[in-house]
């Protein structure tokens, strides 16, 4: 494998809404293997780490953790992905965001963001598209076969008086 650079690539990308809140998105095609993004962050102590709350928290290695809660962390917006099209690697200290393959302009970029991450926070609730399939079709045929069997429901209550007085 060629080896990877670690200076991000000037793409241009976009903090739009996602189907989890907000995602990153590219507006233009990003190459495999391409350097994206740096994950910056505020650099923490093992006891901040400890108090923190914070959902953005990276460890780079055991004796540094940085939160990368701030805005200007454009990073913090890629979401997790069970099938991602990014990844992070971790180079001299810091945290670079590489895509893994070839990735469209509109595509959502996301990451794997680990098991420990997966297991605490999203075990339950992920809906990247390898969890939730989005089955557009599917989706509004079950959708139909609710809204009918309401319908029904409420017809027969409707339909219950005026058969009574008949
Ligand atoms: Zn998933």
């Amino acid at each position: 494998m060629t080896r990877l650079s670690y200076k991000p690539g000037d793409f241009d990308l976009a903090v739009r809404r996602s189907r989890t809140g907000l995602g990153l998105y590219a507006n233009e095609p990003i190459p495999k293997g391409s350097c994206v993004i740096e994950y910056t962050g505020v650099e923490i102590t093992k006891e901040q780490e400890e108090k923190s709350r914070s959902k953005y928290l990276f460890e780079i290695h055991s004796r540094k953790t940085i939160d990368g809660a701030p805005r200007w962390n454009t990073a913090r917006y890629i979401n997790h992905s069970c099938r991602p099209n990014c990844e992070p690697n971790i180079h001299k200290g810091r945290v670079y965001i590489h895509a893994k393959r070839n990735i469209k302009p509109g595509e959502e970029l996301a990451y794997d963001y680990g098991k420990n991450y997966f297991n605490q926070y999203l075990k339950d609730i992920c809906a990247c598209p390898k969890c939730k399939p989005e089955k557009p079709a599917a989706t509004r045929a079950a959708a139909a076969r609710v809204s009918a069997k309401t319908v029904r429901k409420t017809a027969k209550k409707a339909e219950a008086k005026p058969r009574k007085r008949a």
